[in-house]
This record gives C-alpha cells, structure tokens and sequence, in this order.
C-alpha cells in the first residue's frame, strides 16, 4: 500500500504547482489524475492570467477589481493574499519556460479583461492555460525521484481516520480495475470544479464536481456554492466557449437592432463589464424579443472591429472554434453566442494555505472556495487562484508533514466498500433509465431553473427534480460489464457526484434570499447587505444539505453600490 507525506488528487494547474511547491519543500509526493495530466480542464484556458504587472498598475488597484467583481462577497484577506502574490508568481512562471506574449519593446504583454480598471492579463496567443500546464508538467519531471505519479487512476472516497484527519484515499486504477487504498499524512484536493453539473457547459466532460462531492461526504463543508458563473460568449447550440479575450481586444455585443446594448447597463465598461453583468444584459435583451437567430435565442459578438491581423495573431483558437463549430468566419462576419455555464466560485470551503476545517485535508483550484471570487469571478482570475493556492497549499502540506509520523488508519472496509458499490453498479439489470439520460436531463434542467436568473418556485422545482434523479441515479445501468478502462462505471460515480453538487449549489440558492453577483433572484432582485453579507456554508447533516452562515472578512473596502 503506497504512503506519500502529500497525495495530491488532480494533476490540473492547481495539483501540478501544489506538487511542485511540496517537492521543492522536502516532501515525498504522489499526484493522481483520472486522464492524462495534461488532458485536465486547464488545459482549455485561453485568455489568460491577471498579475498587477504594469508599472501603472498596483495589486491594491487589482484587488479592489476583484472585491467589486465578488459584489463584495470575496474574503478581502484572502484577496489581499492573491493579488500581492500575482506578480511574483507569473514572473516565476516565464522563468520556469511559459512563453508570455511581448510587446514591440520586448515587454510582456496585457491584454484587457472584464472588470479590470486597466489592461491586466498576461497571455499567450489564446493557449494559456495550455502554455502553463506544459510548463509545469515539465518542471515537475525533474523532480521524478520524490513525486510519484499515478495517471489514470481514478479517487472513489477519502480516508479518514479514527479522529476524523484525513489520511488517504480510495483509488481505481482504470487501466485494470484494480482498486488500491492509499496512505497519507495529508491529502490535497484538487480536482476542479463542477461544469458538468449543467448542459450545456464550456466544460469538459471530465470536470464533475468530484473533488466537492467526496470532501462534503467526508465531512467537509462547501462555500458559496449557490454562484455559479454563465460566461457571455458561448456558441449558441454547444456552450463551446467564445474567450473573453475577444472582448479584451475590442469586440462589441449587438442585439437584433444592431445596437451596443450594453450602454444600457454598464455605459463606462460597456462590454468589459463583469461576467455577471454582461449574461443579464444579453439574457434580458434575449427574453425581450431582441435576441438574433433561430428563435432570437442568440446575441451577435462582433470580432470584425478588431483588425484582422491582430485577431489571427491574439485569437487563432476561437478563430478556428469559430469555422469548425459554428461555420462563420469572424474575423468577416458577427457570431452568434448567448451566455453558457462556465464556472463555479463555490466549493470546499478553506483558508488561505488551502486548509479545510477536516484536519490533513486541503484543497486549492476550482475545487476550493477561498472565498476569492465571491459572487462573480473576474476573468483570468483562476488561472491565479489555482497557482497562488495550489503553491501555498503545497508548502502548508510539507511543512505539516515534516511534523508528524505516518497516520494509522484502516484501509480495508473503505477499499472493499468502494469495491462492492462498483461491483453492484456494474451488475444492475437493464431496467430504468441510462446513467447518460439522467445526467442529460440533470444538466438541462439546471440550465432551466438555476440560471442567470433565478426564483423561488423554480428552485424548488429544482430540489424536487434532484432528488427523484438521485433515486433513480442509485439504479441506473450501464453497458460495460468489463475491468479495463470501464469509464461507464466510472460515468455513474461521477453522476452520483453530480447530483451532491447540484443539490448543495440549490439549497444555496433557495436560501439566499436576494440578488448579489451570479445570483440574481427574480423575486428578490436586490442586494441586501443588511442580511446576506454572509457566506452560505453547506455541510451534510443526517437529514441531507444542513445549511449556516460564516461572515465575510473585510480588511479595507466597504460595500458600495456596484456600477459599471
Ligand atoms: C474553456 C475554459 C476556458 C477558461 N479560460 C480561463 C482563462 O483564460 N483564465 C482563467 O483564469 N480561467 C479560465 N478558465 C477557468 C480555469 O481554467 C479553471 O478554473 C482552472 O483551470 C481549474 O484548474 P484546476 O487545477 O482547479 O482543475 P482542472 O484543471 O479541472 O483539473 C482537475 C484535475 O482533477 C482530476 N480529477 C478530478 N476528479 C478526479 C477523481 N475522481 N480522481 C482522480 N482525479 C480526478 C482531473 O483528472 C484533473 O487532473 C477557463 C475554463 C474553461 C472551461
């Protein structure tokens, strides 16, 4: 049975930079991945990174970009942490081998970014998260001797010991089947977030809220889970995202009238506004009767005002997105995106070095709620978060287990319960439905009822759906009845995972009873910071979702009204 001082679960941005910074800190570590590393969510980043890089430009500047973003439901102590750690770490990044974009006299280039008061977010074409997972793939190689990497394996539970510490976890090797406790004296959760959970989503299909799902079974409580981001620029029949770097470089957003209607809502921002502004605007022009396309169900984005060189050089990829997915060329003509589901600012609740209150269990990246992004993340401020975190959290865990001897714990009853659950799945008879249907129909309905915009009786419509799917997630079939690389089976724990985040993120949302970034409640639609300046905490309780409160830590920015 292997036993690591770190066992980090995800090799994405957060676990690789979480992996290197344990190493560097003296720890033997193992990563474990479900896919290929590189093949991780982060992978399809392409706008970028924010840092307060620029000699006009202060962290302070960003940081009170990123509380305001947050309609002040940020942590400003851990925004403070982020923003004035940004510059050194992208620098540290380029001299690790991440080739930023330059300008003419050799500077790195920024680009600008919704919500930002300057131009902020170092980049490379729209590849960057690419760039920066290659990179640290590589770094990571050379430290082979201390970090054990365990690709295709695939975490089904967490292990606690008798006094509750995390001290392992359950794995499936999807190779073979074969499954494998693992011993740890801490456990780094890194899994990202939960896309998935709508349909569609400009995630991938691997980003299933399992991280959430299995530290919330274990104990754990989950933060602000009822914010979840619509990003403005998706392509209307497949969620496939369209960068924000498009609006950075000058785009503008028109509705049927040909009008820039975002001078309605944001007149100084127009389409740099934040996220959550942008998706209202184009959801109420949309519902309206303004809408373009079939149905009016679309908002044109106009890439052609940006010069034609420049789009081929700053957004090759969406230029191809845009001829391979939605047969336009944009650098000629407008193309027709909506607002699609794109990111979750909630998660596993933690502090600052990644700690969860489940002691030798962190968690850093999407997966975590810190809280830095509150009620609406800035754009190109979770490539941040993950390194920024996933560093700290990293040297939090070496430093802790330099500390202590390896935890006792007794792997058995938790390998073979995993074991039977799986056994029983793969022997359900062929009655009731498809684990696909159910995560189909999941997925649709969320996007219906826990939208941009939100009310009470769709949410509780919402709860009542959740529930009868996870009745019947709990019979659902599959087809493969075989051990290698069976992802059907792995397809229903992921739905069962599923179900948990979507489950937590409406109970969330039904109880905050007013409008404050991505949650805009029709029958609630004003912020009320007199009640609800205060965290959602959803913790398991023997009844289901228990819900409480945790305030909001403010250091130096009172709440004011938000304009853009
Ligand atoms: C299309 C797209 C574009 C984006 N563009 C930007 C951008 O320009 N700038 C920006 O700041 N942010 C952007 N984001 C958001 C950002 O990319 C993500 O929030 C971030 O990369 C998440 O990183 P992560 O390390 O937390 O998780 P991920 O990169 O999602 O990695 C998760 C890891 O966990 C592993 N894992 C999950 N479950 C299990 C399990 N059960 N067992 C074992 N392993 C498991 C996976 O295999 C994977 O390795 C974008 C997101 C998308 C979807």
């Amino acid at each position: 049975m292997p036993a690591h001082d770190v066992l980090i679960i995800g090799a994405g941005l957060a676990g690789q930079r979480a992996a290197l910074a344990a190493a560097q800190n003296g720890a033997t570590v193992a990563i474990m991945s479900k896919v290929h590393p590189v093949r991780s969510h982060s992978v399809a980043a392409a706008g970028g990174i924010n840092a307060a890089i620029s000699v006009d430009d202060d962290w302070r500047s960003h940081a009170y970009d990123t509380v305001k973003g947050s309609d002040y439901l940020g942590d400003q102590d851990a925004i403070e942490v982020m923003c004035s750690e940004a510059p050194a770490e992208v620098m540290h990044l380029e001299h690790m081998g991440v080739t930023f974009h330059r300008n003419e006299s050799g500077e790195m280039d920024l680009r600008a970014f919704g919500g930002a008061s300057l131009k902020r977010t170092a980049y490379v074409a729209d590849i960057t998260g690419q760039a920066l997972l290659h990179v640290l793939y590589e770094q990571l190689m050379k430290h082979h001797e201390s970090v054990a990497r365990f690709e295709e394996w695939f975490t089904t539970s967490l292990l606690l010991d008798e006094e509750g510490r995390c001290a392992g976890v359950v794995a499936r090797d999807v190779r073979s089947g074969r499954m494998e406790a693992f011993t740890a004296k801490n456990v780094i959760l890194a899994c990202g977030g939960a896309g998935q959970v709508y349909k569609p989503t400009t995630n991938g299909l691997i980003v299933t809220g399992d991280g959430i799902a299995m530290a919330y079974r274990a104990g754990a409580p989950l933060m602000d889970m009822e914010m979840v981001q619509y990003h403005p620029t998706c392509l209307v029949e497949t969620g496939i995202l369209i960068t924000e770097g498009a609006r950075g470089e000058g785009a503008h957003l028109l509705n049927s009238d040909g009008e820039r209607f975002m001078e309605k809502s944001a007149p100084n921002k127009m389409e740099l506004a934040s996220r959550d502004v942008v998706s209202r605007a184009e959801q109420i022009e949309i519902n309206e009767g303004r809408g373009v396309g079939p149905g009016g169900s679309g908002i044109f984005l106009d890439v052609t005002v940006v010069p034609r060189k420049r789009t081929l050089e700053a957004l090759r990829e969406i230029v191809n997105l845009g001829r391979d997915f939605a047969g336009v060329d944009i650098t000629r003509e407008p193309i027709m995106i909506r607002p699609g589901q794109h990111y979750i600012m909630g998660g596993v609740k933690t502090d600052v070095d990644g700690r969860t209150p489940i002691e030798g269990l962190y968690a850093a990246g999407e997966v975590a709620c810190v809280s830095v992004h509150g009620g609406n993340r800035l754009g190109a401020n979770s490539l941040l978060d993950t390194l920024i975190f996933g560093r700290r959290s990293g040297e939090h865990a070496a430093a802790r287990a330099a500390s202590m001897g390896m935890p006792k714990v007794a792997t058995l009853p938790a390998l073979r319960a995993d074991a039977e659950k799986i056994d029983a799945i793969i022997s359900r008879p062929h009655e009731g439905r498809r684990v696909s249907e159910i995560k189909a129909e999941l997925g649709e309905m969320m996007n219906q009822q826990a939208a941009v915009f939100r009310d009470e009786t769709g949410l509780q419509g919402a709860l009542e759906t959740v529930g009868r799917l996870r009745e019947e997630a709990d019979r659902a079939w599959i087809d493969d009845r075989g051990t290698v690389f069976n992802q059907d089976v792995l397809g229903a724990l992921e739905l069962g995972f599923l179900i948990d985040c979507a489950e937590t993120t409406v109970v969330a949302a039904i109880e905050r009873k007013e409008s404050r970034g991505a949650q805009y409640r029709t029958d609630f639609p004003e912020r009320d910071d007199a009640e609800w300046l205060k965290h959602i905490e959803v913790a398991r309780g023997p009844d289901g979702p228990a819900v409480s409160y945790s305030p909001v830590t403010i250091t130096q920015w009172e709440p004011e009204e938000r304009k853009y």
